[in-house]
């Protein structure tokens, strides 16, 4: 088989999943100048969210929200800011999430793994299991593969930790989150999800995986679910967050 694949190498040389453009590294799908264009999350962060923060005159800063209503998770984490308005570019992170959320390209999923490089901002120290923000089982059948599934099992083999895949689930279908006020996106989602196997999370420390943060309503209710089934704290990672 790596014969195989050697020659097939050699026939059709690799292209960046991102911009088209040939390129020798094997072992890689997206370029190196694609990879550049990712856009870091500007500085300073809510030690909570990871959300932008105005000043960071405390020791510990939070947002506003966060002090105001602390999610149920410990904090969340990102590897790139997620601009809605990059997406007409074919080689941005937004174009590529898009493409490859709604299946139009398969190779996408492993293409986007390599986006998070050597960009884990997680203390493994800090963590038991890996678990992936569910998709409703009629949109899955629909999509045919989960990206928040995908991205958490790459995540897991990294950290070198186990990987849930199928302890949350969605009890409901959801619209599709298109609101960009907290509350709606709230009120859209309450309750949505429920811990399959409780015995999972008891008393340990889970790292809930997605593709992209927007408000992070999603990833509170998921890590309230788990909270509320015995997990002793919940840590959310996103590739990209919407700012
Ligand atoms: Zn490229
Ligand atoms: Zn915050």
């Amino acid at each position: 088989m790596a014969a195989l694949a050697e020659l097939i190498d050699f026939l059709y040389p690799p292209r960046c999943a991102a911009c088209g453009a040939r390129f020798s590294d094997a072992a890689c799908r997206i370029c190196a100048d694609c990879i550049a264009l990712l856009e870091p999350i500007p500085q300073p962060l809510c030690a909570v969210c990871g959300g932008p923060l105005e000043s960071a005159a405390s020791f510990e800063p939070r947002c506003a929200r966060c002090i105001a209503t602390p999610p149920c998770f410990r904090r969340a984490s990102s590897v790139a800011r997620y601009r809605a308005a990059a997406e007409d570019d074919p080689r941005s992170l937004p174009a590529m999430l898009r493409r490859h959320k709604y299946g139009l390209d398969q190779a996408v999923g492993r293409a986007l793994l390599e986006y998070l490089g050597s960009r884990l901002p997680i203390d493994r120290g800090a963590i038991d299991l890996v678990a992936p923000v569910p998709l409703h089982w009629r949109r899955l059948l629909w999509r045919g593969f989960n990206q928040a599934a995908l991205l958490a099992e790459e995540v897991s083999r990294r950290l070198e930790l186990p990987l849930k895949a199928a302890v949350l689930r969605r009890v409901r279908a959801t619209r599709p989150q298109t609101a960009r006020n907290h509350d709606a996106r709230r009120s859209n989602i309450y309750r949505a999800f429920a811990v399959r196997y409780p015995a999972q999370v008891l008393g340990r420390r889970v790292l809930l995986v997605d593709d992209v943060m927007t408000t992070g309503a999603t990833v509170d209710e998921c890590a309230r679910a788990l909270m509320d089934a015995g997990a002793r704290a919940v840590d959310v990672f996103t590739l990209a967050r919407v700012l």
